[in-house]
């Protein structure tokens, strides 16, 4: 009964047989120009033109003030939990429904993932969830935000932009400044999506992006710190690059710190990808645009839209499926088929290393856990 759908998504990669997967990445720019040239000019590690050109390049795209080139977005999110003062014992609030690295960059600061429901259309963090959870266990003390059930701070919230839809991420930075809680925007999937407007990791204290294989544009591995602090930035700078005091020879340092800069061989992949960013989110609005209408005309399945106002990069396509046998039975069709398909992550709070944690109601993402499914998304050629 699927074979239809299966048929359409190879007609969208013009692709009759093979393995279609679902996010290849493309190098057909200034990719291997700007590698040779990196190599040329021996600066092939963590300082180098391409590095400054990248962050450049982000700033320009993103319209925040500045942005610190990082190795991965994993690394990116550990040091903007860092910069917000994340510490040892606090709790983070943030999405079951993530990727890993989001719960794992708030561990490695052995802060406590605290998790709150998702909303059921752009798959982000629900404000009404947000609100719900923070009237029933916040209590603020000297100015800061505490969980009066484990009587641990809460200093920090990560919303996720799911599939580079934008979340309501105004609604959650009002809410979280009723509270005094700094926001860490996790927009690794969301370069180039926009929320009413404003790019998406522009409306947190911090913001992270991810330059992974996977992503909508990548350099090879990579991630961003974003922010409008300078404050931030500069210490963003310091701790990413061993905390070195600078000096024409000296090596002195200032604190204990972390080797997280991206190296210019990979910021030379990333200019050549950004330069073709706009080419590529055409591409798959595009791509989006054509599911959509076929899913509008075929029943039980429903494709996940972006929001009236906002304007998705639809990294990858989501669709949804009445029930978790439908979604196994799509997966197992699909894939037998040799188009890639994959379900939505497994919550975060069913991980065994994030069992315990203090969570909300969270039934929404239960829900879409078990009906969501990704689907070949990379841009057609
Ligand atoms: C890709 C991704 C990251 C960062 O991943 P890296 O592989 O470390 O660059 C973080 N959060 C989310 C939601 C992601 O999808």
């Amino acid at each position: 009964m699927y074979q239809e759908t299966i048929n359409f998504i190879r007609s969208v990669y013009n692709s009759p047989e093979g393995n279609l997967y679902l996010h290849e990445p493309r190098f057909i720019g200034n990719e291997k120009a700007y590698l040779i040239d990196a190599i040329d000019s021996t600066f092939v590690s963590s300082v180098g033109a391409y590095v400054n050109r990248f962050e450049e390049m982000m700033v320009e795209i993103t319209g925040a003030k500045y942005a610190i080139a990082v190795v991965n977005g994993t690394a990116a999110l550990h040091i903007g939990l860092k910069l917000v003062g994340v510490e040892q014992g606090d709790e983070v609030l943030s999405q079951p429904l993530t990727f890993i690295a989001t719960a794992n960059a708030i561990s490695y600061e052995k802060a406590i993932p605290h998790f709150v429901d998702v909303d059921e259309d752009t798959l982000g963090m629900s404000p009404e969830a947000l609100q719900k959870r923070l009237s029933d266990v916040a209590e603020m003390r000297d100015g800061q935000c505490f969980n009066k059930e484990t009587g641990n701070r809460i200093a920090a919230c990560v919303p996720m932009h799911t599939f580079g839809l934008a979340l309501r991420i105004d609604e959650i930075v009002e809410i979280c400044n009723q509270y005094n809680i700094p926001v860490v925007e996790d927009a690794a999937e969301s370069l180039g999506s926009y929320y009413k407007e404003k790019h998406t990791g522009t409306f947190g204290h911090v913001s992270t992006f991810s330059f992974n294989g996977n992503k909508t544009v990548t350099s090879g591995g990579g991630g961003a710190i974003v922010t409008n602090d300078e404050a931030l930035a500069k210490r963003a700078k310091h701790i990413t690059t061993t905390a070195k005091i600078p000096h024409r020879w000296e090596f002195a340092h200032s604190e204990i710190a972390y080797n997280y800069r991206m190296p210019n061989l990979n910021a030379a992949l990333a200019c050549a990808q950004l330069e073709q960013l706009n080419e590529y989110i055409e591409n798959k609005r595009e791509t989006a645009k054509m599911y959509h209408a076929f899913f509008d005309n075929q029943k039980g399945i429903q494709s996940i839209k972006e929001l009236k106002d906002c304007r998705s990069n639809y990294w990858l396509n989501a669709i949804r499926l009445p029930s978790e046998s439908d979604r196994n039975a799509f997966l197992e069709f699909s894939n037998d088929n040799g188009v890639m398909t994959r379900p939505i992550w497994r919550l975060m709070n069913e991980l065994s290393m994030f069992k315990d944690c203090p969570k909300g109601d969270l039934t929404i993402s239960k829900k879409l856990e078990t009906t969501i499914i990704n689907i070949p998304s990379s841009v057609r050629v």
